[in-house]
């Protein structure tokens, strides 16, 4: 079959006769229709995540159903689905995370396109009970998004923004993460970073969740631009802001680093002044260190904030003290548990997510992986880029 194949560092070749995946009696043979670029794919092809060749990337696929093993039922041949990017891999669920309700955290974790083979290839199996069907009129060339720059947000507004005492003094906790009457309804959200991932944040959060106030921060115009389509209220580009005062925030340390942070945490939250500069979740999806303690300074007291973006380095420790006295949640983030995909297709579905302007390059075919991977790093991609496989 064709497939976009990872031989070593920056040695992905797209060749047509790699051998076809094998299919268990419980699993689905899928055609791979569209497949998502994410920068995980830029991070194997750049050698930056440890990974054994070869290797077929992509782990955001959305295809047809070609195939159904012999014990699997409720999926047939000719059913459009999404694939999630990292399902369990633990014998029936068992595994600790697992029967915590964390899939996502499973012991043995299946990641698709990095720990096994990917979906940027003609076909890829899957277990047909992390097979997620999906609507025809949902076009699969958004469809493909789903899986990991929409669902990954949309777990971490969902469960991990409620902070811990509320859930202790709540008389109903479960209504706490229903979609009707979820905590962020009405609330005040700050997104830095406003790419892949980012984007899909500002509009869950606005539309999916109902805050009241989105403010989206970013170093580029163009993106916040789109975020504001995406639905955040308010946009800061933290870039400008510090040139403007001319400061080169690289350049600075101890107290002046402290103030230049407390400037521009200022700055994003004067957008909310009427709610007295209330920051109830703070979402970190820009991938960068320097982000953290704007985040701190930003979050109001008794909140949330949520790490989605993987951060390079660990920011420096003065933030112990602000974290206790500001009484903060801080919370980790991780891909989407099994039961949530349900619920992000069902909100697609019902088209409460723009899956349209997320996507915002569709030209690429699997030849041009390369090039579109190019395209990532070099900043050309403002939402998500989609690949066309077969
Ligand atoms: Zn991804
Ligand atoms: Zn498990």
């Amino acid at each position: 079959m064709k497939a976009a194949v990872l031989y070593g560092k920056e040695e992905l070749n797209i060749v047509s006769d790699f051998e076809d995946p094998v299919m268990k009696k419980t699993d689905v043979l899928i055609q791979s229709k569209f497949g998502g670029l994410c920068s995980t794919d830029r991070s194997l092809y750049r050698g930056f995540v440890p990974f054994k060749p070869p290797l077929i990337i992509g782990h955001e696929i959305a295809g047809v159903v070609k195939d159904v093993g012999s014990s699997v039922s409720g999926v047939d041949i000719g059913d459009h689905v999404i694939i999630p990017p990292v399902y369990p891999g633990c014998e029936d669920e068992t595994c600790n995370s697992c029967r915590e309700g964390l899939t996502n955290r499973c012991k043995k974790s299946v990641f698709i396109g990095h720990g096994v083979h990917g979906g940027d290839a003609e076909f890829i199996a899957v277990p047909s009970r992390y097979t997620f069907k999906i609507n025809e009129d949902v076009p699969l060339d958004e469809a493909c998004i789903i899986p990991d720059a929409v669902s990954t947000p949309f777990h971490a507004l969902k469960s991990r923004s409620v902070p811990a005492h509320i859930f202790q003094h709540s008389s109903d906790t479960h209504k706490l993460f229903e979609h009707d009457s979820h905590w962020l309804r009405g609330k005040n959200v700050v997104v830095f970073g406003v790419g892949g991932v980012g984007g899909p944040a500002v509009n869950l959060a606005a539309r999916y969740f109902q805050a009241k106030n989105v403010v989206a921060v970013d170093v580029f115009d163009k993106k916040l631009e789109l975020a504001k389509k995406l639905g955040a209220t308010h946009t800061v580009n933290s870039k400008a802001f510090f040139e403007e005062k001319g400061i080169t925030t690289r350049e600075l340390t101890g107290r002046e680093k402290a103030e230049a942070i407390s400037d521009l945490s200022k700055h994003i939250t004067s957008h909310l002044s009427e709610d007295k500069y209330q920051v109830d979740v703070v979402v970190d999806c820009s991938g960068v260190s320097d982000t953290f303690p704007v985040a701190v300074e930003a979050a109001s007291k008794n909140r949330t904030i949520i790490q989605v973006g993987w951060p390079p380095k660990p920011v420096s420790q003065f933030l112990n003290r602000k974290i206790m006295d500001k009484y903060l949640t801080i919370t980790g983030t991780w891909a989407c548990p099994m039961n949530e995909m349900k619920e992000i297709v069902i909100a697609v579905e019902n088209k409460e997510v723009d899956l349209n302007l997320l996507v915002t390059n569709k030209d690429y075919t699997l030849d041009k992986l390369e090039n579109a991977i190019h395209d990532l790093e070099a900043g050309k991609i403002l939402g998500r880029a989609t690949i066309a496989i077969v």
